[in-house]
């Protein structure tokens, strides 16, 4: 269950410009999110405006020109709270498409995503506001066919997803095979091109899942996790204030097959925060730096939710 209070870090420093861009070749930025549940309001805590969908989507854009950066989103982007209810996903999905048109994203999605069924999250993704959705164990017929890509390279990344299987899901349009077969079924078809030197893996299946099912995930460098909606955080300094312990560090790292470490992340619920790494690497992850960020009310929040209310 995921608790509903919120984790705020308070930095004496500001998080937002705690990390220096890394612009070598061989560096990678990735942001990603999960669990954003259409929450395109911000939340109060202690009088202070904390996360909402426009104030990541703009925190975002001040960072596009600095350096190259992909968006991951781990599912469950929509549906699931009043917010969505109130306008189906529509403001939380324009917030999102307008401030970050132009910037490079890929998701794969969760059983919120189709709380008002196949055709309506068909139509929801497949018109604007995701560029790509890959997922390896997905197979899916009608109205859903090609929706999925099984994977996608994006330079020197093969990026795939997993989606755990679930009852609640539209069982007769999509269908749901093993997580594990068919992602090392994938993984061995994207290690078949010479470019590939890192293979991210989107997964919606839970923190606990990630860490079990990494230990068969051959040939895999990290996995960026959703459904469960954890707070992962590493090294806290001392002038963090947590008022909740972080359920694992992040990036959680488990040794997989062939001893090659794969390493975990997830951000969190309900766009308190946006996740943030940056590494190098060369067949495999060499240099790595990140950490959640918190969207504090240091960020200015984009507030075009307010006019469509
Ligand atoms: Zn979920």
């Amino acid at each position: 269950m995921i608790p509903s209070m919120i984790y705020l870090i308070v930095l004496i420093t500001s998080s937002v410009t705690a990390e220096t861009p890394d612009t070598s070749s061989n560096s990678v930025k990735i942001f990603h999110t999960n669990n954003m549940n259409s929450q395109f309001e911000p939340t109060m805590y202690e009088n202070r405006s904390i996360g909402g969908l426009g104030r990541i989507a703009r925190y975002i854009r001040t960072r596009k020109d600095k350096e190259w950066i992909l968006l991951i989103d781990s599912g469950d982007f929509f549906g699931g709270s009043d917010w969505f209810k109130l306008t189906k996903g529509k403001i939380s999905g324009e917030m999102w498409n307008d401030g970050l048109d132009d910037i490079l994203r890929i998701k794969t999605f969760g059983e919120k995503e189709l709380e008002y069924g196949m055709e309506y999250f068909l139509n929801y993704f497949r018109s604007e506001y995701y560029a790509w959705t890959v997922c390896a164990n997905c197979k899916s017929e009608g109205i859903a066919k090609d929706f999925f890509s099984p994977f996608k390279y994006l330079r020197e990344l093969g990026i795939t997803g997993i989606v755990c299987q679930r009852k609640d899901f539209i069982q007769n349009i999509l269908n749901f095979t093993n997580p594990i077969p068919a992602l090392l079924a994938v993984v061995d078809e994207m290690r078949k091109t010479n470019k590939i030197r890192i293979v991210i893996v989107i997964s919606h299946c839970g923190y606990e899942m990630d860490k079990k099912l990494a230990t068969d995930m051959r040939g895999v460098d990290i996995v960026v996790g959703g459904h469960s909606g954890e707070f992962l955080y590493t090294n806290p300094p001392s002038e963090v204030i947590v008022d909740q312990q972080p359920a694992g560090p992040y990036p959680t790292e488990i040794m997989g097959p062939n001893k090659r470490l794969i390493r975990i992340v997830t951000a969190s619920n309900n766009a308190k925060y946006l996740g943030s790494f940056l590494f190098t690497h060369t067949s495999i992850v060499e240099k790595w730096n990140g950490n959640p960020i918190l969207m504090s009310d240091e960020i200015e929040e984009d507030r075009k939710w307010e006019y469509r209310m």
